[in-house]
């Protein structure tokens, strides 16, 4: 058995009933095969054993009352996975479907990710199993407060910075952050995704959406393509899905989907700038279904349960969710035309579409790549609070251009330098492991 599939063996043993985690790691240990014979040191000196271990795994109660003074019961967790190249980073995640094994594989990727971004951070992720949905305010900011109280002991500006993700966006960050202050009465960068006036920065909202694009502008650019004039497909309609649809309307692009966890919304005239303001405001202010605008906008329709994926695009950025496009999906995407896939999500595409998009020579940019945006420009907030600065937007903007193209340009030539030219997969993960393998070789045994 080759060391890789022993670590694969160890892994499914160690962490079982955790097929996400599995899926992450063995997504990785497959691409950086090739590095083992260039650099026999990391077998050596046990890096995978110890890279697919976390460092800490921090589990704890949150209790909290509804409106109607029930007491409530949910988990929360902190997964600190790897602190080799900076403080463990990455984003909390309140949904009901938030488990051990779903944030194991979000931490996990967050390593590679973040290490491609060129900043100082390890990888770590968190949340809960609480549903935002349907939840009043003031239950929402209970929910926190018991979050934070327990969280709070962690984490810290030099040792864990959480950010948001699903089901946590500027509102949680806020409550969050209050609870943070509170208790260990410190006004500190302790979180990112903060507000503008009270330490947050210029860009991060947009960060992750923005990313995206530019990850795809670079990919298109080794073809000599443009996004100008392609029609586009974008499932999800949160942060990620809403900033992208931005960007792309910015740089010419026309985007016919979005969508939300019921269904999705396919409008053949596009979805321009004012139709996108009504999406921002069913989703974060009213905090309603995006069925809706198939209500107010004629010519558009709500495919009821459906994904994006049937609808015929030249580049596709699914935005929601993990393994949202599955082998069929990504065959129908390549019947239709679809040249370009960029992941604005973590891990949206399972390994029979990776397969498929990979056969078939579609610019295929994997989350991990395409979506260190978002993470980048934390790490960019992380900077101005430590300097007690804010730069202004052209300024925060200019750095995550450059930053998606270092991204780029590293998964690129990596690819091209271990003989797999163009697979950003094998890019971006062998790109991401060398950087984390070396610095923890560097550190000894701890
Ligand atoms: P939001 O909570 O803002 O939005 C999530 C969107 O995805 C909603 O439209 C939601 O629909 C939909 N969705 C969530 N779960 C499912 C599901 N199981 N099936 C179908 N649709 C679903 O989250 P973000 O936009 O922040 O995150 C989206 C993705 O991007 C995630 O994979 C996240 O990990 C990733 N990401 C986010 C970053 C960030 O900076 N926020 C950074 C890097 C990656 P509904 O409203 O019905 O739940």
């Amino acid at each position: 058995m080759s060391y890789v599939d022993s670590i694969m063996e160890l892994v499914i043993k160690r962490n079982p009933a955790e097929p996400e985690f599995h899926q992450a790691v063995k997504e990785v240990l497959d691409s950086i095969q090739p590095v083992f014979a260039r650099r026999p040191e990391y077998e050596k000196n046990r890096i995978l054993e110890r890279l697919t271990e976390p460092e800490r795994t921090i589990m704890f109660r949150v209790p909290w009352t509804d409106d109607k003074n029930r007491i409530q019961v949910n988990r929360g967790f902190r997964i600190q996975f790897n602190s080799a190249i900076g403080p463990y980073k990455g984003g909390l995640r309140f949904h009901p479907t938030v488990y051990l094994g779903i944030l194991k594989f979000l931490a996990f990727e967050q390593v590679f990710k973040n290490s491609l971004t060129t900043l100082p951070m390890g990888g770590g992720k968190g949340g809960s199993d609480f549903d935002p949905k349907g939840k009043s305010d003031m239950e929402v900011m209970r929910f926190c407060q018991s979050f934070m109280t327990e969280l709070c002991k962690y984490i810290g500006p030099d040792t864990d910075v959480p950010a948001g993700d699903i089901g946590v966006g500027g509102r949680e960050i806020g409550y969050l952050f209050g609870q943070y202050k509170r208790i260990r009465n410190e006004f500190t960068g302790v979180l990112t995704g903060k507000a503008l006036s009270w330490g947050g920065s210029l860009i991060r909202p947009e960060a992750t959406g923005y990313g995206a694009v530019y990850f795809a502008q670079n990919m298109l650019g080794t073809r000599d393509m443009d996004i100008r004039g392609k029609t586009c497909t974008v499932s999800g309609s949160g942060n990620v899905a809403q900033y992208t649809v931005e960007k792309l309307n910015q740089l010419g692009a026309k985007v016919v989907t979005i969508s939300d966890s019921n269904g999705t919304i396919y409008d053949p005239a596009g979805i321009d700038d004012e139709k996108l303001a009504f999406v921002m405001d069913i989703k974060n202010v009213r905090r309603g279904r995006i069925s809706e605008y198939a209500e107010k906008y004629q010519g558009a329709k709500f495919l009821d349960g459906a994904r994006p994926w049937s609808v015929k695009c030249d580049c596709a950025f699914p935005s929601a969710t993990q393994n949202e496009i599955s082998g069929p999906d990504a065959a129908a995407l390549v019947k239709n035309g679809c040249i370009l896939v960029s992941e604005g999500a973590n891990m949206p595409t399972d390994p029979d579409g990776v397969k498929i998009f990979l056969d078939n020579q579609v610019l295929y940019g994997p989350g991990k790549a395409a979506n260190a945006g978002g993470v980048a420009v934390s790490g960019l907030e992380m900077a101005q609070n430590s300097q007690h600065v804010s730069w202004p937007r052209e300024e925060v903007d200019r750095r995550l251009h450059q930053i998606m193209e270092s991204i780029h340009r590293q998964a690129f030539e990596t690819a091209a330098d271990y003989g797999f030219p163009s697979n950003y997969v094998v890019g971006a993960n062998i790109a991401g492991y060398v950087k984390v393998a070396d610095a923890m070789l560097d550190q000894g045994l701890v």
